[in-house]
């Protein structure tokens, strides 16, 4: 039954990928090569036996909306886990702006415009939307208010600023009406916009995204969609982002680099990608077994 399920899955993928209208592809707003944010040199993860990522290289052009895909079980959000600092790879390095990270905490990376959201959304679900987002904001000014804690005056003055910003993030994700609302009663979409909402408090150069659209509908993935451009053409994020939905990739991505069995297989425009025989034999081989 699991197999039958699978097959369905990833054939409607494989279709997803050869039917997207041409008209969908993204136009190059700028011409990145040169300018690279994020290098991933020889990257490995092993976990025990198995090579989850295995002497994996790319790199990420800064101004980029860059998707990562593959299938299922290659390597994808255990590169991004390793990029952001959340698991430790075995080997290899990785640079932001030129410079070793590997070794660096979550937080330390977020002080360097490094944001992440996760496959599996982690708001915390006793705190209000609200509230989310202004922890959010608080990891990010962390020694701010350290230091305002010597002079308690400007605690309130900081708090403020960043239940402002929170309330301006809300607005522009259209949660506003939710803020009051406790995370544990969002729907998987909210959540996800929750989520993306969490790496706008923190004004981040590079966001790495983990299936954004998976179990968001239409109407929010929509919103989302034009969130990431917007952010990406108005204010210079660049993204990585790895998704499943075809329609998204086509729509945002240029580049996509996909993986299979924990290697880069190949990175092209989703018109070259998507006509790929390999890439096509690692969706189909992917699910068998
Ligand atoms: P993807 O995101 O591309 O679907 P993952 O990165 O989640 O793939 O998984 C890649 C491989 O690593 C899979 O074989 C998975 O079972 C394994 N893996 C992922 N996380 C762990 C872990 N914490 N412990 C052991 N194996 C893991
Ligand atoms: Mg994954």
């Amino acid at each position: 039954m699991a197999g039958s399920y699978w097959r369905t899955e990833v054939t409607s993928l494989v279709i997803d990928m050869m039917t997207v209208a041409i008209e969908q592809e993204p136009t190059r707003v700028r011409d990145t090569s040169g300018d690279v944010i994020l290098e991933v040199r020889s990257v490995t993860k092993a976990f025990g036996g198995n090579r989850a990522v295995d002497d994996c290289s790319f790199t990420v052009g800064r101004g980029s909306i860059t998707g990562l895909i593959g299938p299922n079980g290659a390597g994808k959000s255990t590169l991004l886990n390793g990029i952001a600092g959340a698991l430790q790879v075995t080997s290899g390095s990785i640079l932001l702006e030129g410079e070793p990270i590997v070794g660096l905490r979550p937080d330390e990376l977020l002080r360097r415009g490094l944001a992440r959201t996760f496959q599996v959304p982690r708001p915390i679900p006793t705190m209000t939307v609200l509230e989310n987002l202004v922890l959010a904001g608080q990891d990010q000014a962390g020694e701010r208010i350290w230091n305002a804690w010597f002079r308690p005056g400007q605690i309130e003055r900081q708090e403020n600023m960043i239940i402002d910003q929170a309330l301006g993030v809300l607005a522009y994700v259209n949660l506003l009406h939710l803020r009051d609302a406790y995370a544990a009663n969002l729907s998987g979409g909210q959540r996800k916009l929750l989520e993306f909402a969490r790496t706008l408090m923190v004004k981040p150069r590079l966001v790495l995204l983990d299936e954004p659209a998976a179990g968001v509908n239409r109407t929010l993935m929509r919103q989302l969609t034009q969130h990431i451009e917007e952010q990406c053409h108005d204010h210079g994020v660049t993204f990585l982002i790895v998704e499943h939905d075809m329609d998204l990739v086509a729509r945002l991505c240029d580049p996509v680099i996909v993986m299979a069995e924990g290697k880069r297989l190949m990175v092209g425009s989703f018109a070259e990608i998507r006509q790929d025989k390999a890439v096509l034999d690692a969706y189909l081989g992917g699910q068998v077994g």
